[in-house]
């Protein structure tokens, strides 16, 4: 990723232009608690169907991030990918639900979809189900209801509130205790070393690159030069990776890979 796109998706996240035409700020970095929550965006026009289901999930645990059309919806999904789920209404102000979804599977988006709609036709729940949504709610629906099939997706997609455990060979990461342990030993990081080391494990197997790490692990406003992550890295191996089985691994040019077994 080129330093002007990690730039531009720096803005993008700082504010969108909402539907009364006004920035609005998006609290995506809403702290650390925040982080540690599934974070759920909310795609739905009637503002009183949208504070119920804000309301639901956040009582459920989960931070949430609200738009209310379809174009929003796509540039706040391309500004942060780090969306664990979407509630998506069908029936928004420009691009309908189907097509929201459709464009993030074309742009190769995998974050789970859930729609809500006041159809309830055969034609309308196989068009949802066979462009990528993953399930299906229509209204009027219980929030008892739509909390269970979140949940259901999420510990599908091991993103539940329930599995905050990671783990690679003898390293786990408990997210709930926010403890890290090596072979069965304890081992204390930084808060940086930690969002750094959970980061590279919730990614096992694949690599990340430097943008894609000071992205997510540094706050967007972070100026500073790349070598910030080699430093961490190398603070981060002397803690968790000292001995063998190494299992951070440096891709040469490109950026770091957390080996899943
Ligand atoms: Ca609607």
């Amino acid at each position: 990723m080129g330093v002007e796109v990690v730039r531009q998706r720096r803005l993008a996240r700082r504010a969108f232009i909402g539907p009364t035409g006004t920035l609005q700020e998006i609290s995506i970095f809403s702290g650390h608690t925040a982080a540690m929550r599934p974070r759920i965006l909310v795609v739905e026009d009637e503002e009183n169907v949208a504070f119920v289901v804000r309301t639901a999930l956040r009582l459920a645990g989960y931070a949430t991030v609200e738009t209310s059309t379809g174009r929003d919806a796509l540039q706040v999904v391309c500004a942060d990918d780090a969306f664990d789920l979407i509630v998506l209404d069908v029936m928004l102000p420009d691009l309908d639900g189907f097509e929201v979804c459709r464009r993030l599977r074309s742009d190769r988006s995998d974050i789970p979809v859930i729609f809500l709609t006041a159809s309830d036709t055969v034609e309308d729940r196989v068009r949802g189900l066979s462009i990528g949504g993953d399930d299906y709610l229509t209204k009027p629906f219980s929030v008892e209801e739509l909390v269970a099939r979140v949940e259901a997706i999420l510990r599908r997609s091991g993103k539940s509130t329930e599995s905050r455990l990671l783990v690679c060979r003898d390293l786990i990461l408990d997210d709930e205790a926010h403890q890290v342990s090596r072979g069965g030993k304890t081992v204390r990081l930084s808060l940086t070393e930690y969002k750094l080391l959970r980061f590279l494990m919730r990614n096992a197997g694949h690599v990340m690159t430097r943008a894609q790490i000071l992205d997510h692990v540094w706050s967007y406003d972070f100026n500073g030069e790349s070598t910030v992550v080699e430093s961490y890295i190398s603070l981060l191996r002397r803690k968790v990776d000292a001995e063998p089985p190494h299992l951070i691994h440096t891709v040469r040019g490109i950026g770091y890979r957390l080996n899943a077994r």
